[in-house]
Parts: C-alpha cells; sequence; structure tokens
C-alpha cells in the first residue's frame, strides 16, 4: 500500500514543527477515517501532543448547575426550548459547592468549569464563584461555560476568581440554533480582552458537516488564539431536531482531533487539547485532556449526568491512565502521578 504523497509530505512537515496550513487540513480532514492516511495522521498527532506538552495530561470538572427551556434553541441539545422535556431547575448553592469539594478535594483537577443555559441569573453565577473561592481552599481554575456576556461582566467574572470562559461560535451557529455567530464572537473577543484564559472547541461535528465546514471552525480557535483547543462530536439525543442525522464514530472523531491538534502547533496560547466526551481514540490521536461532569449536560437525557453520560474523575484519571500519560497537572502547584491512581 503506498500513503497519498501529499497527505504524507503535511505529516513530515507538521513533525517537524511547521503547522499545517488551512488547504493541508482541508486534505487531512478528506482521507477516509479507516485509511492509513488517517491513521498515519493520528499517529502523528498523538506524538506531536506527548512531545509539546511532556506526555502531561488534564482532567477538567464541569458543574451544570441549572436547567431550563433554553431560547439558544440548539438543535442538537436537550435544553432547546422547543423540543425539550425538561422542567426548570436550579441547583441549590449548597449542592453546587458540594460538588465542587467532590471534585477539587484531591488537587487533581486543574479547572472547574460552571455551566449555565444561554440565559442565566448572573448574580447568581458570581455568588457561586465567589463562595467557591472563600470555602475551597485547594481551588483550582474556575471557568464558566455560559451564554454571550459583555466586557463589564467579563471584569466582575474576573475580579469574583473566574479564571476562563468556554464560549464557542459553533459548526450550524445561526442556522441550527437561534444565536447570532457574530454576538458569540464578540463575546470571544470580549474574553480575551479582558485577559481570561478562552476555551475553544470544533463541535458539535455531525456526519453531515463538510471538510471545509471544519476547517473554518478549527481555525477560528487558531486565529483567535485559543487556551485550549478541542473536538467534539454531536451526541445523538433522541427527539431533538438534529437526531435524524445520527453520530459521527470515535474514530473519525479521533482524526478531527488530531487535525486540531496539528492546526494549534504555531499557536502559542493554546497549552493543551481536549476531546469530547472522553474516550480512548481521542486520547491517542494528539488529545491530552478529558472532562468529568456532574449536573446538567446537554448531551444527556438525565437531569443529573452522574452515572449516564457523564465520567467521573477516577475515571477520567483512569482514561488518560490507559493512553500512556504520566502524569496530570492539577491545581497550582499539584501535578501528580497517574500510576499512583491503582496505590489507593
Ligand atoms: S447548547 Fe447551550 S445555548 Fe444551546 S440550547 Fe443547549 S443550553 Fe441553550
Amino acid at each position: 500500500m503506498k500513503l497519498n504523497s501529499e497527505i504524507h509530505s503535511i505529516i513530515h512537515r507538521a513533525m517537524e514543527g511547521h503547522a499545517p496550513s488551512k488547504s493541508d487540513c482541508l486534505a487531512l480532514l478528506s482521507c477516509t477515517p479507516t485509511s492509513g492516511e488517517a491513521t498515519l495522521i493520528r499517529g502523528a498527532a498523538d506524538a506531536i501532543t506527548r512531545s509539546r506538552f511532556g506526555n502531561g495530561g488534564i482532567v477538567q470538572g464541569q458543574i451544570g448547575i441549572e436547567i431550563d427551556k433554553c431560547p439558544g434553541q440548539c438543535k442538537f441539545c436537550s435544553f432547546g426550548e422547543q423540543h425539550t422535556a425538561f422542567q426548570r431547575s436550579t441547583m441549590p448553592v449548597e449542592e453546587v459547592l458540594a460538588s465542587a469539594h467532590k471534585f477539587t478535594e484531591s488537587g487533581d483537577l486543574f479547572a472547574l468549569f460552571l455551566m449555565t443555559m444561554h440565559h442565566f441569573n448572573f448574580e447568581n453565577l458570581l455568588e457561586i464563584v465567589t463562595q467557591i473561592r472563600q470555602t475551597i481552599t485547594n481551588c483550582p481554575q474556575i471557568v464558566v461555560n455560559i451564554g454571550d456576556f459583555d466586557r463589564c461582566q467579563a471584569d466582575e467574572l474576573r475580579n469574583a476568581g473566574v479564571n476562563g470562559a468556554y464560549h464557542v461560535c459553533r459548526l450550524g451557529e445561526g442556522t441550527d440554533t437561534a444565536l447570532d455567530p457574530e454576538e458569540r464572537k464578540k463575546t470571544i473577543k470580549t474574553i480575551r480582552e479582558a485577559g481570561l484564559d478562552w476555551y475553544y472547541c470544533c463541535e458539535p461535528v455531525g456526519p453531515e458537516h463538510t471538510p471545509q465546514e471544519l476547517v473554518d471552525q478549527i481555525f477560528l480557535g487558531v486565529e483567535y488564539g485559543c487556551f485550549q483547543h478541542a473536538a467534539m462530536r454531536r451526541v445523538y439525543v433522541p427527539n431533538t431536531p438534529l437526531a435524524p442525522y445520527g453520530q459521527i464514530t470515535e474514530l473519525h472523531l479521533a482524526q478531527i482531533t488530531a487535525v486540531v491538534a496539528l492546526a494549534s502547533l504555531g499557536t502559542p496560547e493554546t497549552k493543551n487539547i481536549a476531546v469530547h466526551e472522553p474516550n480512548l481514540i481521542g486520547l491517542t490521536s494528539g488529545a491530552n485532556v478529558v472532562y468529568a461532569e456532574t449536573g446538567s449536560n446537554p448531551r444527556d437525557t438525565k437531569a443529573n449526568t452522574v452515572g449516564y453520560r457523564g465520567k467521573d474523575l477516577h475515571a477520567c484519571k483512569t482514561m488518560l491512565y490507559e493512553a500512556g500519560f504520566e502524569y496530570i497537572t492539577g491545581a497550582p502547584g499539584h501535578q501528580s502521578s497517574l500510576s499512583d491512581i491503582f496505590c489507593i
């Protein structure tokens, strides 16, 4: 079998530290996921990520703090107001704090994510952040995953103790969602200007998305300089408008993750690469970060994702260990060997 020479030379250049261009990434994403070329892409991204990040991994933990019929109306999400079966509920502050304590007590968590719907109670969020900062001594980074917000709110969040924000201009934003792509990008600029770490992702990828659409979305993260780049597939959620399209395989997701890892090679701001949801193929194809989850989850049909789609901290650490990573970086000053998970 002879490998495609164009793919071979793109990978050769990447192994020498040169990030592939948009047209290179288009070629990489056009390979069939089961082809020899795709295997080469995934293998190269894996080696490059291990070298780039010292064969270390990261576990993040997200708490979905509320559920509502969300006006974002994303056609892939459990909470879109026109199709959701959920009723409004908000996690009591004591429960948020208990979950935060559970996630952070070992010191192994790099960042604690707080997720809301598109519309959310800003004062309640500030209060939760303040209480977490006051009560958790070994507190990791705090990251918000919320709707659009302005510079004044970004400053208030930062002053309360927030370190970063996850914000994406999604695939199909404005078509598969009721949200304005320009507002999403405006918030991304706000996050960067406010000095918060910006977490980004190529998501939510479905079978219908073309390589060109993926390239365009991946390079938004590259060009705006994200702190974390990532790839996430759209999970099949029954009764959502996009469910009939189905979902891509973890193998295909791993190829996209690999291209994300390679495309961000020349982006100094990018400090790690994630794959959602956690899976071993992604962690051996260029990703070194996975997320544990509790509370609400847009990809789940249960009000609390624990025991369903959401993995816990131990499962995430085990997955990083099985993928061959040697250690994880957690709360400030905390690094632990992954082989220790078998020495409890
Ligand atoms: S993905 Fe977020 S913004 Fe979109 S409907 Fe779900 S909760 Fe709302």
